[in-house]
């Protein structure tokens, strides 16, 4: 649905991005993840058509978005970082102005309207300026606007930067009920974003690919992966319970929460040694779970030295 070759642009003597190559297939949620400056925002407005490569090509839904800019933007909703739109319009007028711009008349652009106001709840604020909407509701129109004409490919920039925690719910639960029938991009430069919708998650810095993998491949490659971890009330009877678990490489010992986390020996499993041992010499554990790997400390890893990287994360 989405394929990029060697994209690149330049601005002057600065590669902002610098000859990316991915494919999405149907059915994907893509998380575009990297640090402010990666060159997602670039990525994602060539593959819109808001900006021309300085070299190589996309296509959307088989449409060379340079050459067939047209049909390319017939199968793509667009949602830009901070959704900018037309403020002095109501919500209405927007809309209307959308469907007419898209093509969408009479009947059954009416019927369309009312399901995407119904879709993401756009009722009340239907005959109010967009400029005196909060940023959770602009968000929603933007996103209404970029649904209307029920593209088969969605690409939205940033969608929850900038909401407060409900609101950022309310736009992944949106992604998640749009992800069965639609290819998805999103970038975020939040993790838990990628955990919360994405099936599959590039890491980009410095314009370049860096990590390509879902996002539980990504988590295994934590030194956490695997890992066991818990809090006890005696962290010394805890440890030394740990020191008769043979399979145990290393201990970390965070004493400010009493936490302790065991690293396994390279392709051990520890979680059940580790749990026997506590019950043996009669631990009082208040927490104890296996770790998948952290995203945060992938994502640092890769990304850190990145040529042009500030890390946020
Ligand atoms: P991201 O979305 O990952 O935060 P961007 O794609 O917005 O990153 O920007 C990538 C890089 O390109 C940044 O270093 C940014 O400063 C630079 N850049 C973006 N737009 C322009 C422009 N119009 N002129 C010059 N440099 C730009």
């Amino acid at each position: 649905m989405i394929e990029t070759r060697e994209l690149s642009k330049r601005y002057g003597q600065f590669t902002a991005v610098d000859a990316i190559s991915f494919k999405v297939e149907p059915g994907q949620v893509l998380g575009f993840l990297g640090p402010n400056g990666a060159g997602k925002s670039t990525t994602m407005k060539m593959l819109a058509g808001f900006l021309a490569p300085s070299a190589g090509s996309a296509t959307v839904a088989g449409f060379d978005v340079q050459a067939q800019p047209l049909l390319a933007k017939r199968a793509l909703g667009y949602l830009p970082e901070g959704a900018p739109s037309y403020g002095e319009m109501t919500v209405r007028e927007f809309l209307d102005f959308i469907a007419s711009v898209r093509g969408l008349a009479g009947d059954a652009g009416e019927r369309r309207i009312d399901e995407v106001i119904a879709r993401l709840h756009l009722e009340r604020v239907l005959e109010q300026p967009i400029d005196t909407l909060s940023k959770g509701f602009k968000r929603r129109v933007g996103l209404a606007g970029a649904i209307l004409h029920d593209p088969k490919v969605l690409i939205l920039d940033e969608p929850t930067d900038g909401l407060d925690p409900n609101q950022k719910q309310e736009v992944r639960s949106l992604i998640n009920s749009m992800a069965r029938d639609k290819t998805i991009i999103i970038s975020t430069h939040l993790l838990e974003e990628v955990h919360a919708v994405c099936t599959r998650a590039i890491i980009i810095a410095g314009g370049r690919i860096l990590a390509d993998a879902t996002p539980a491949e990504l988590e295994s490659r934590s030194r956490y992966h695997q890992a066991v971890s818990l809090t006890a009330t005696n962290l010394q009877q805890a440890k030394d319970a740990l020191a008769k678990v043979a399979d145990i490489a290393a201990l970390e010992v965070d004493p400010q929460d009493n936490r302790i986390t065991a690293f396994p020996k390279p392709g051990r499993q520890i979680f059940v040694a580790v749990s026997d041992a506590l019950k043996a010499d009669q631990v009082v554990v208040r927490e104890l779970a296996l770790e998948g790997g952290r995203l945060d400390e992938v994502f640092r890893s890769i990304t850190q030295g990145a040529a042009g990287a500030e890390v946020r994360t």
